[in-house]
């Protein structure tokens, strides 16, 4: 046995830290913005179907340019995308990560605007991209003029933009993607992770793509689609975009078993997207039920809530924990943010807060 300090690991991933969500067996997993619904029985079966019909053709490495697949989410999304416009990965993080290895890399640099999705930095860290910390206001905002002369002053190749947030949960307006757009000649992308969940009247950036062949919107099944386990995540932009990560990808990296368990739930989308509205209330009885407990929540338009005022963010994630109730720390003092499930992790979560708030005791 040997350490990792032993080895010659490259000089700029030493001491870096790996991407750690907890992975713990306890009865409400509220830390990493899974659907905490079931796939449905029917939308089940007919996966297996889809993945069965593949299996013996497994002999042959699958269509390496997931042509179907992206037509399906090519309208799946609408816009008048074309499959053209559609990549697919292993995950959005895959699609993110074969972004910034097309236009990120060694001597380039990425801008994001903290707090935001963790794997942001860490990919770029991956791909020997430096990173340039941008800032958000004290709520947690960002309005299109601090973001343009925060791109001009940075003067990234890349700029991610994260909408709705992870970790806060707010959409941004489209002003400020254009903004940034504007301010850079670099790619900008938006992580749309969690669209699906965005309150009415939150415009896509999908909207904005007509014209912009720098601007990327990332998606995954992962979330609204109940698919985290299966791996998919995409992405729409101008087809250039597509023939840059052609130069990155693994040949055949999205398995036939993948591309058919992906476009037999996008066969059932409506009934895969079903539990949308049900989490949705979820959040917003979260949003709703914090403030008596003494806690302050951040508005959202995602699956989640973060939510301020605790005064050990560790010691109270700690004790939800010991309530049988896992929650995440993010890294932001005072803070912690939950995933929306079903009704009943929704009352576990605020009975358990409620017996380890001061506020919220009874
Ligand atoms: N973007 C955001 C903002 C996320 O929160 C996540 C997952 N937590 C991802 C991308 C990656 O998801 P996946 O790789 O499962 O598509």
């Amino acid at each position: 046995m040997s350490t990792l300090d032993e080895l010659p690991l490259r000089d700029d991933l030493r001491g870096r830290t790996p991407y750690g969500a907890p992975q713990l067996d306890v009865p409400v997993r509220l830390n990493t913005n899974e659907s905490s619904y079931p796939v449905p029985q029917e939308v089940a079966l007919a996966v297996v179907e889809a993945v069965a019909g593949q299996v013996r053709d497994l002999n042959r490495y699958p269509d390496r340019e997931f042509t179907a697949l992206r037509a399906d989410l090519a309208g799946y999304l609408g816009h008048d995308l074309t499959a053209a416009q559609v990549w697919a990965g292993n995950g959005s993080n895959e699609v993110l990560q074969q972004l910034l290895q097309a236009f990120g890399g060694p001597g380039r640099t990425a801008l994001g605007f903290t707090p935001s999705y963790s794997m942001h930095p860490i990919i770029s860290a991956g791909t020997g991209t430096a990173w340039a910390d941008g800032r958000r206001d004290g709520d947690f905002d960002l309005d299109a003029a601090h973001v343009a002369t925060q791109v001009e002053q940075a003067a990234p190749d890349v700029v991610f933009l994260c909408s709705p947030n992870n970790p806060t949960g707010t959409a941004l307006h489209p002003d400020v993607v254009e903004a940034a757009y504007e301010a850079t000649s670099g790619v900008v992308v938006v992580d749309e992770a969690y669209a699906e969940y965005a309150r009415p009247g939150t415009p896509s950036a999908l909207a904005l793509l007509a014209g912009r062949p720098r601007l990327v919107v990332t998606r995954t099944m992962s979330k609204a689609f109940a698919l985290a386990g299966a791996r998919v995540g995409y992405l729409a932009a101008d087809p250039a975009v597509c023939d840059g990560l052609r130069l990155v990808r693994l040949p055949y990296h999205l398995s036939s078993l993948t591309q058919a368990a992906a476009r037999a739930a996008l066969a059932h989308a409506p009934g895969l997207l079903a539990t949308v509205e049900a989490t949705k209330a979820q959040r917003d009885r979260i949003v709703q039920a914090l403030p008596a407990l003494g806690a302050t929540p951040v508005p959202s338009d995602a699956n989640f809530v973060l939510f301020g005022g605790l005064a050990d963010e560790r010691e109270t994630w700690q004790q939800l924990l010991d309530h049988g109730v896992l929650v995440r720390d993010v890294g932001i003092r005072h803070h912690l943010r939950v995933t929306a499930g079903t009704p009943q992790e929704t009352t576990a979560f605020l009975d358990a807060l409620t017996d380890v708030l001061p506020g919220g005791a009874r």
